[in-house]
């Protein structure tokens, strides 16, 4: 068994589409970033390549390649997944957890998780989303920005 952890955060902003876990949530604000800024997208794929050893997002999509502006984070994902087959390592499990105030996500999560599943080729039951708030501290609880965290458990096929 391999574990990996991620962590990311994007800046709320206006005229940008909110994108958790590949589902388009309805909300006045999106995230900003060089990609479509799925941060929970890209806090799984770093606990993925975290447990893989093989560094991290920024590493493996630099920001600065104009290839990967506007690129659906799920594009990313089947990349990662690639990487991972062809080491002979599959998802045994991902856990993950997104901070943020706003929208409200408790309806969205069964989507996120059946288009994360399908992704990474594995039952649903083995992938679980949560969503929280930060009670209004700190920059998710002022609205200004969203977070997610991800562990993911790989074992060698
Ligand atoms: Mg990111």
């Amino acid at each position: 068994m391999r574990i990996g952890h991620g962590y990311d955060v994007h800046r709320l902003a206006e005229q940008r589409k909110l994108i958790l876990g590949g589902v388009e949530i309805p909300y006045c604000l999106g995230l900003l970033g060089h990609s479509d800024a799925d941060v929970l997208t890209h806090a799984l794929m770093d606990a993925l390549l975290g447990a893989a050893a093989l560094g991290d997002i920024g590493r493996v999509f630099p920001d600065s390649d104009p290839a990967y502006e506007g690129i659906s984070s799920m594009v990313l994902l089947d990349r990662v997944m690639k990487m991972l087959w062809t080491r002979n390592l599959r998802v045994s499990s991902a856990d993950m957890t997104i901070l943020a105030q706003r929208p409200r996500l408790a309806g969205h999560i069964s989507l996120m998780c059946f288009e994360l599943a399908r992704h990474m080729e594995i039952p649903e039951d083995r992938v679980n989303v949560k969503a929280t708030t930060e009670e209004g501290l700190g920059f998710t609880g002022r609205g200004e920005g969203i977070a997610a965290h991800a562990v993911v458990l790989l074992e060698e096929a």
